[in-house]
């Protein structure tokens, strides 16, 4: 079998909005492919934890770039059996369930809209497809990271139906969970996330979508499957 690390670099890009299944779809489909899987909000969400817990500013882009440069984000394989799907460790903090809090919720999307803080973030994230196959999952794979991705997918769903998931993840968690501050925070991360000037929420032109309302992981997972069967050249198994 060939070393994978000295195969060209194959990455499946999954986009889409808030809570639209991107990250359950694309760890499954990882696993079912044998291929890393790679959630690039949870960097936006790294810098934005650190900005609110060192006090610096997110108002000020340039004290945020420096920020954004400075920080040491790792996204490892989970560390702990607590239903996480990675480890994100900052400067050696893990801030994996710190970083899914509702105050990074309600500030990430300005952080992730700051130019130089992109600039930053997407330069890791090409790095990370030089190690070989990848899921990576979020706003602007297909358009901006990986233009060239053989497969992109744009996955989407209701408002409403993303911030039930999202209710019912919080209380699977046994989190604190208020249905209405959830769609009301999806439906802000939506506007700021589509109408920014740096890289908006968008599906890239080539980009297959998918509505997930009323499908189950198991069925968009299938979908994608397929379609990464013909235009990557898998040869896949059977279920
Ligand atoms: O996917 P998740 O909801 O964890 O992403 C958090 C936020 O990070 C999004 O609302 C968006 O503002 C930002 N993001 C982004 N570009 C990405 C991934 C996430 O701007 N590629």
């Amino acid at each position: 079998m060939p070393d994978l690390l000295t195969l060209p670099p194959s990455v499946i890009a999954i986009d889409g909005p808030a809570a639209s299944g991107k990250s359950t779809v694309g760890e499954n489909l990882a696993g079912r492919l044998g291929f890393l899987y790679f959630d690039t909000g949870a960097m936006y969400r790294a810098v934005t934890h650190a900005a609110l817990t060192r006090g610096t500013p997110i108002d000020d882009a340039a004290a945020m770039a420096v920020l954004a440069n400075a920080l040491d984000i790792d996204i490892l394989p989970a560390t702990v059996p607590d239903g996480r799907q990675y480890t994100v460790v900052v400067d050696g903090d893990d801030v994996t369930w710190a970083m899914r809090s509702a105050e990074v919720d309600a500030h990430v999307s300005a952080v992730s809209a700051i130019a130089p803080v992109r600039e930053a973030m997407v330069r890791q994230q090409r790095r990370v497809a030089d190690k070989g196959r990848v899921v990576m999952v979020g706003r602007d794979i297909g358009t901006v990271v990986f233009p060239e991705a053989p497969l992109k997918v744009y996955l989407d769903a209701s408002p409403e139906e993303r911030a039930r998931r999202r209710y019912r993840e919080l209380l699977d968690r046994r989190q604190p969970a208020d249905y209405e501050a959830i769609l009301e925070n999806v439906r802000l991360r939506d506007a700021v996330d589509s109408e920014r000037e740096a890289s908006p929420l968008r599906a890239a032109p080539d980009a297959v979508p998918i509505n997930t309302e009323g499908l189950s992981v198991e069925e968009v997972v299938a979908v994608i499957v397929q379609l990464a069967g013909q235009r990557l050249g898998l040869a896949l198994q059977p279920e």
